[in-house]
């Protein structure tokens, strides 16, 4: 453990949560692969169990490593405590489940990773749990759509490929009166934002993207704000209000208090972990804490590479409109200088003018991005959405996802700037004498 006196970025990722291993004095954080722990006698198991001494019982439940990925997070987020689970995805099921139980639903932006609108609009309905997707733009849309029946509200930070910022605070302070969380997805704006300090409940990310930066390891992680009172209206939150028959009736708010304000956390902990299993590994655990340390130092490249390659595309006559959050006008510009106080992130946009051919003969030119559909790698990646991630939908949902023919959405790495803007500007040259040779 270690006991810092700083809100500093770039020192919370190299020290939070752990100043050297207590039983080796190993500086680096160890990897801790064991399934089970001993138990120091059968008293101290009871205890464990019951919640009454809190410590190491099983993996799947929590582990030593990943415990420091857990603190870390929570430290930079300025949350009151963290879970670490097997992917992006399994943190924002989790963070749903743990709220919302089959006859209920929530309220979700409909700027959304394609992953998590399959989620909503498929699984968790299938679960008999209603996703009610509204405009994010206007955000009293939300407090139309609520109900006695809904348990949070959902939405994505910086959302791609549309790059609008969401409206945090209004949307948390319509939540809060009525008793509903926000849930924020933060994976594209590590760093740059903290959701919890403009009123979300609970973060989710991908640790996948930017925090594990190297493109080797999956995991998620859900951080509980510790600043939303489950309590205020019960009615409202019948999950962590009610006694749990499958905790011999604990009540969360209840149970969680001499603990700290966790009560989220300690609940999805303690029952979903235990029950759905999707454990973060320790081996990923690791990965991920070498990716988290140098998370802020990437970031401050991947912002100032971004914003010249906005620039770049701006200024080039193959390109129609570049959507970068700092080039935005209008709300979408003030949000975006609101909330990305750290920079407006690494995700750029553009569209070709010459539409859907150009899009791809530009991807196929490339030579140093990667073609892939991730984001947040620190190499720089590259899409073209309408012919890949964005090819099921109808024309008009991909102009609603803000998805046109010739639009491409980079991920811009930490390469140095002089290559990046090189290979952009050889893959348009070759993607118009393409164009220009097929047409003649
Ligand atoms: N949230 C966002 C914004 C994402 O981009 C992704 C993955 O692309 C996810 C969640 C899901 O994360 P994972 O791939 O780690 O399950």
């Amino acid at each position: 453990m270690s006991d810092l006196d700083t809100t500093n970025p770039a020192t919370l990722a190299l020290h939070a949560g752990y100043r050297a291993d207590p039983a080796t004095n190993a500086v680096a954080v160890p990897i801790y692969q064991t399934t089970s722990y001993q138990f120091g006698s059968a008293e101290h198991a009871a205890n464990l169990f019951s919640l009454s001494e809190l410590g190491n019982i099983y993996t799947r439940i929590m582990n030593p490593t990943t415990d420091v990925l857990e603190q870390r997070i929570t430290a930079l987020e300025g949350g009151a405590a963290a879970l670490a689970v097997s992917s992006g995805q399994t943190a924002t099921a989790y963070a749903v489940q743990n709220l919302a139980r089959a006859g209920d639903n929530i309220v979700s932006s409909t700027d959304l990773y394609g992953g998590t609108w399959n989620l909503f609009q498929n699984t968790l309905r299938q679960q008999g749990i209603e996703v009610r997707f509204v405009d994010p733009s206007r955000p009293e849309n939300f407090a139309e759509a609520s109900d006695e029946r809904t348990r949070a509200y959902y939405a994505e930070t910086l959302p791609n490929p549309k790059l609008e910022v969401f409206p945090i605070a209004e949307v948390a302070e319509i939540g809060r009166e009525r008793g509903i969380p926000l849930i924020v997805d933060n994976t594209a704006a590590p760093i740059l934002t903290r959701p919890l300090d403009h009123g979300a409940a609970v973060v989710v990310h991908s640790l996948t993207k930017y925090i594990g930066g190297h493109g080797t390891s999956i995991g998620g992680v859900i951080i509980d704000g510790g600043n939303f009172d489950w309590a205020a209206q019960p009615a409202q939150q019948p999950a962590l209000n009610e006694p749990d028959p499958s905790y011999h009736g604990a009540v969360w708010t209840e149970a969680a208090a001499p603990l700290g304000p966790i009560a989220f956390a300690l609940k999805a902990r303690v029952t979903l972990l235990r029950d759905l299993g999707g454990a973060l590994s320790p081996t990923n655990a690791f990965q991920i804490i070498q990716g988290l340390e140098t998370l802020p130092l990437r970031i401050r490249e991947h912002v100032k590479n971004a914003s010249a390659v906005a620039d770049f595309l701006a200024s080039h006559p193959a390109v129609a409109s570049v959507n970068y959050p700092r080039l935005q006008t209008g709300n979408a510009a003030r949000r975006a200088h609101a909330y990305l106080r750290g920079g407006y992130g690494g995700l750029v946009g553009f569209e070709l003018k010459d539409g859907f051919a150009a899009g791809q003969a530009f991807i196929n030119a490339l030579r140093l991005f990667y073609h892939v559909a991730n984001i947040g790698d620190a190499r720089s990646l590259a899409i073209h959405p309408a012919s890949t991630t964005h090819s099921q939908l109808a024309a008009d949902e991909q102009r609603d996802t803000g998805v046109t023919e010739g639009y491409v959405r980079l991920s811009v790495g930490i390469e140095h700037i002089d290559d990046i803007i090189a290979d952009l500007s050889q893959a348009l040259d070759a993607a118009t004498s393409a164009l220009s040779a097929a047409a003649e």
